[in-house]
């Protein structure tokens, strides 16, 4: 039995087949439009066409930045993405495809970090965590082997949480959120503002945004670390310390086997990851009285999880 699996983000959709063993068989991915619902809904229902001339499409999961509805019909509010207020996501695409199969909307994380659950960095354990850095920062909360989605559906979104009173201004609406010291966004926003401040280390950024600290990309910021630059370094080395003091904090909580550090940022690898782990293990509670600590390992699904684990929850 194939399902659809479709990925939404900020400006692009991926769309992917998946069969029941979690392969990604066939995919497609379509520009799109945050500020134009009806346009990633075509978006959508294009790719659903191509795919499903050559797979017979029993299910659609669709992953969606933001907080989802308890039905898993609608978004509520898409942080990110300015179109989804109260959006009928579902009925909407289910319209425009086959009225006749399920269409399943998933929070974005909750959908990688299930398909890492199931498939991935979390393949065998019964308590796990996901962190998906990327644009925003989401969470995944596997307990029991069951996930976490909280009585109205909006549970483990982490990256709201308050870690800095009064601090950085959020798309939620409130200021401090962790999202805005630990994801994509904050990433660029750190490496532009270290261009200015820090002009005379930052040549290399500067050169590869092209002379325009406006023009500066996480992948440029990525780059430069793995070149050796040592002022990316130092930008990803302080994401990170957000990062794993947060992480701590969670384990506090739920107390997960492993966590895994997923989504776009993750590409950098070591130089997030090192010091991800070394601020987690420093913030720890009751650090040398735990039988064990959390693994935190990079999620391994990449960036098809998110359609991997939406494919698979719609089928469920
Ligand atoms: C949103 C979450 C989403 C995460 C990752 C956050 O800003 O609130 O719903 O999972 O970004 O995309
Ligand atoms: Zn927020």
């Amino acid at each position: 039995m194939y399902a659809l699996g479709v990925d939404i983000g900020g400006t692009k959709i991926a769309a992917g087949v998946v069969d029941e063993d979690g392969n990604l068989l066939a995919q497609v991915r379509k520009p799109t439009d945050p500020s134009d619902a009806a346009n990633i809904d075509r978006s959508i229902a294009e790719a659903y066409q191509e795919l499903s001339a050559s797979y017979e499409i029993s299910a659609i999961g669709l992953a969606a930045a933001g907080f989802c509805s308890p039905k898993r019909d609608s978004v509520l509010f898409g942080t990110n993405i300015a179109a989804w207020r109260d959006y009928p996501l579902a009925a909407r695409v289910a319209e425009l495809t086959n009225p006749a199969i399920p269409v399943v909307v998933e929070n974005d994380a909750n959908a990688a970090g299930w398909a890492e659950y199931r498939f991935g960095a979390g393949r065998g354990t019964t308590d796990f965590l996901v962190l998906t850095v990327g644009t925003g920062l989401g969470g995944a909360a596997v307990v029991g082997g069951e996930l976490v989605r909280g009585r109205y559906g909006m549970g483990t979104e982490v990256g709201h949480m308050r870690v800095v009173p009064d601090g950085r201004f959020c798309g939620c609406g409130q200021a401090g959120c962790w999202e805005q010291y630990s994801s994509g966004s904050a990433l660029v926003a750190d490496a532009r503002a270290a261009l200015v401040a820090q002009a005379d280390r930052a040549e290399r950024l500067l050169e590869l945004a092209g002379g325009n600290p406006q023009n500066l990309t996480g992948p440029m910021v990525t780059t430069a670390a793995h070149e050796g630059d040592a002022l990316a370094i130092e930008i990803f080395a302080n994401l990170g310390q957000w990062l794993g003091a947060g992480a701590a904090s969670l384990s506090a909580f739920m107390d997960p086997e492993v966590i895994a550090i997923g989504g776009g940022v993750c590409d950098a690898g070591a130089v997030l990851l090192d010091p991800t782990v070394a601020s987690f293990e420093k913030h720890l509670s009751a650090r040398t009285h735990r039988p064990a600590l959390a693994r935190i390992e990079l999620a391994r699904l990449g960036n098809e999880a998110g359609m991997v684990g939406a494919a698979d929850l719609a089928r469920r």
